[in-house]
């Protein structure tokens, strides 16, 4: 007879994240990661890291790191925030999923496009939010206008993800515009790769939530923080939300380490000046290859070429100790998502796809 239990379990497809290999020599392009490490400031703060204070619970409110992603974020974004107007969490993966717990609750049905993180559909799925799904053109671009039928929320990823490709805020204005009743969802993980902050456009519009993570531009996906922008009346609903399943998501270490981070804006303006120029070399490599390439504000290439499949471009580089990301998906199952690394990882990718261009398009 089958088990109650097993009946009971809420059974759900999860989000699949990038392979993490068995072995340190594998050049590691799939996750989105960041080749360099993280800023001095970090090393610092965990070498003087008093241990004994794990005994102690963090601060339920983080609310140091609150103020100093205040400080640094108004300077960068050239905005006036007050740790009022920022929510933290253990990743954008966690502070999103609060974000859609607390905000989609209507029975009209969420709206993001076909191509993007693919954990939204996922969280809509185990929170049973009703979703709609609107095609991105075949250039990948999204249409503003699109979003204008009724709808229980917006979630757009700028820049995009996968496809790497940024709109500007006239566009995002434009779908806030659309969308005065209800909450849309900006979600930046990888906006200081070129991207423009929607953070500035805060005072103007009370509907609007801005996600960006440390993961990324910062290096420090391993340790778990990202923010949500907002009114203070989002983030209090957000800090509800957050003391009703988990009142401690972030640690003391990730605590002390954010500050750290946020505080060095030349480190940041340094690491990602230094991915942008790689990924410019990267893509006209590519594009000699034969390979399209969208102009990318990420810090990651999604490109298609014009013989070999996506499949075997990512077996052949998977055998060569290179990861890539490819995704079996409609729409997109003959494109591959390049991370991109340091110059010297980018150089063996394309010695390794120049030799697979030799051999196999004759
Ligand atoms: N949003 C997008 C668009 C992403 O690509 C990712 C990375 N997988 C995330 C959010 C989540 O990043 P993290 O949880 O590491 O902040």
């Amino acid at each position: 007879m089958e088990k109650l239990w097993r009946k009971n379990y809420l059974n759900i497809e999860p989000y699949t994240a990038g392979e993490q290999p068995k072995t340190d020599d594998i050049i590691k392009l799939n996750a989105n990661e960041n080749p360099y490490p993280p800023s001095y400031e970090v090393y610092k703060t965990i070498a003087e890291f008093e241990a004994n204070d794990m005994r102690k619970y963090p601060l339920s409110d983080s609310a140091p790191l609150r103020a100093a992603i205040a400080e640094h974020c108004s300077n960068l974004y050239g905005a006036r925030l007050t740790p009022d107007n920022i929510f933290v969490g253990n990743g954008s993966d966690d502070v999103l999923a609060a974000a859609f717990r607390a905000f989609f609750n209507s029975d009209k049905p969420v709206m993001f496009p076909d191509i993007t993180y693919s954990f939204y559909p996922v969280w809509c799925e185990l929170m049973k939010i009703p979703f709609v799904t609107v095609p991105v053109d075949d250039k990948f671009m999204i249409n503003p206008e699109d979003y204008a039928p009724e709808n229980g929320g917006v979630v757009i990823a700028n820049p995009n993800a996968p496809t790497s490709i940024g709109m500007g805020l006239d566009s995002i204005r434009r779908i806030l515009d659309l969308n005065q009743d209800c909450i849309v969802i900006v979600d930046e993980a990888y906006v200081d790769f070129g991207g423009e902050s929607a953070v500035k456009l805060l005072s103007e519009y009370e509907n609007l939530l801005v996600t960006q993570t440390f993961s990324k531009s910062r290096s420090m996906a391993g340790m778990r923080i990202a923010m949500a922008y907002g009114s203070t009346e989002l983030i209090s609903m957000l800090n509800a939300v957050k003391d009703s399943y988990n009142s401690y998501p972030l640690d003391r270490l990730a605590i002390a380490t954010g500050i750290a981070s946020v505080g060095d804006e030349e480190y940041l303006e340094a690491i990602t000046s230094m991915i942008i120029a790689t990924r410019e070399k990267t893509a006209a490599a590519l594009r000699k290859l034969g390979f399209d390439v969208p102009q990318s504000s990420t810090n990651f290439l999604f490109v298609q070429h014009k013989t070999l499949t996506a499949k075997r471009i990512f077996e052949y580089t998977r055998e060569k100790g290179i990861y890539i990301r490819y995704w079996d998906k409609p729409r997109i199952n003959n494109r591959l998502r390049i991370t991109i690394g340091t110059n010297i990882e980018m150089s063996k990718l394309i010695a390794a796809l120049e030799e697979l261009i030799a051999a196999e398009c004759k």
